[in-house]
């Protein structure tokens, strides 16, 4: 089987279209059978509707809990971006290598297969897994599957990294996403007659001026953890839909709203608040009309990651990347999630996140000369 540098992989991954939408298996099978050529066998994960994967391979002793490098292989979408090349296509220029997903996150997926053949040579004693996963980009959807089945394993991996773009800086905490959809149902009539109405909109936007107040409180009292831009739980109201006609008292209203949360903050407890000024608003309504409600949808939740800076994987990422210090950041990971499976988790990765998402997306070459030196590192500690 012929090798492929990291660029040359990172190129190949580039060219499927995996935006969230689309499926992911043509990326999927290219992985599986990169790694079968090279004698790994790969346990596929597929989703419902099987347009989708999973893929989790372990090279080295299979009897033995090791080191998992995952990465999600789904992008965001480029439409309506403003790009000056073709995005699934990449790009060199000005020692940057311009594509989507190059930094978010497929160059850190491609340099660990493009490091297989090395670790297959290696004799590794502690194993290290890959782990490539769909649909992180809408919610961290795939990776939950692939921890339902790695907790069905005799042995699952011990400690994790996710190359999500720190610049290859260890991150060890993350901020959680609950996001919810609130849904009023009012009472129509004219809007000469607004007695004998109720308005949806105006309801909601009471609810929402209350999320508004609590956002503020967070602000402003806490609680706080001052590593993390910005410092406290945020509380944000995204959409909002209502009404049909200014002479119309509209019956219904529909809101999405979603907290940030800091570990350790209960975002449970600003749903139960929210959903407790909510009650408050129903007599009122029910007095004019006994059709109205206020309900709320979970739309996903994904808590918070939070590893401890003395913990293993912290050390080891630190070691591995030579960084004297260990940061968090505000978006939400798959981190969280792979710790509540119980495999303690850091992110450390090529490229920015300030690249991430955007029109032009690029990984710059020494972020990926830096991963391949990490990942050698790895390896080199895994054949001891
Ligand atoms: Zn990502």
């Amino acid at each position: 089987m012929k090798t492929l540098s990291p660029v040359a992989m990172i190129r190949k991954l580039v060219r499927f279209d995996t935006t969230s939408r689309e499926s992911n298996l043509a990326l999927i099978e290219f992985a599986r059978d990169w790694l079968d050529g090279f004698g790994i066998k790969s346990e596929l994960v597929f989703d419902a509707t099987r347009r989708k994967a999973n893929l989790f391979a372990t090279i080295g002793p299979e009897d033995k809990p090791g080191i998992l490098l995952s990465g999600h292989s789904d992008v965001v979408p480029v439409d309506g971006q403003d790009w000056h090349s073709e995005p699934f296509t990449a790009i060199e220029k000005d020692d940057r290598l311009y594509a989507r997903g190059s930094s978010d996150m497929k160059s850190f997926i491609a340099v660990a297969l493009a490091l297989v053949p090395d670790f297959v040579a290696a004799t590794l004693k502690t194993p290290i897994h890959l782990g490539i996963t769909y649909d992180e980009e809408i919610g961290c959807l795939g990776v939950r599957p692939l921890i339902a089945a790695l907790a069905k394993r005799q042995v699952k991996p011990r400690l994790c990294i996710i190359g999500e773009p720190t610049m290859m800086q260890p991150v060890i905490a993350n901020k959680g996403k609950h996001s919810y959809a609130c849904r009023v149902r009012g009472h129509e009539s004219h809007s000469a007659l607004a007695h004998v109405g109720v308005n949806a909109v105006e309801t909601a936007a009471e609810i929402v001026a209350h999320l508004k107040a609590m956002a503020r409180q967070r602000r402003k009292d806490g609680p706080f953890d001052a590593d993390f831009t910005p410092p406290y739980s945020t509380i944000h109201v995204g959409t909002i839909q209502g009404g049909t006609a200014l002479n119309i008292v509209p019956r219904d209203c529909r809101f999405e709203f979603e907290i940030r949360d800091l570990p350790g903050d209960d975002a449970g407890a600003v749903r139960a608040e929210i959903e407790r000024f909510a009650r408050g608003l129903l007599p009122e309504m029910r007095a004019v009309s006994g059709d109205t409600a206020i309900e709320f949808d979970e739309l996903n939740v994904t808590p918070p990651l939070s590893t401890a800076p003395d913990a293993e994987i912290a050390q080891l990422a630190q070691a591995l990347s030579g960084a004297n210090a260990t940061g968090k950041v505000s978006y939400t990971t798959e981190g969280g999630l792979y710790q509540q499976g119980g495999i303690p988790t850091v992110i450390c990765g090529p490229g920015s996140i300030e690249q991430a998402h955007r029109p032009d997306e690029f990984i710059a070459l020494d972020q990926v000369k830096q991963c391949e030196a990490f990942v050698q590192r790895l390896l080199e500690r895994c054949a001891r």
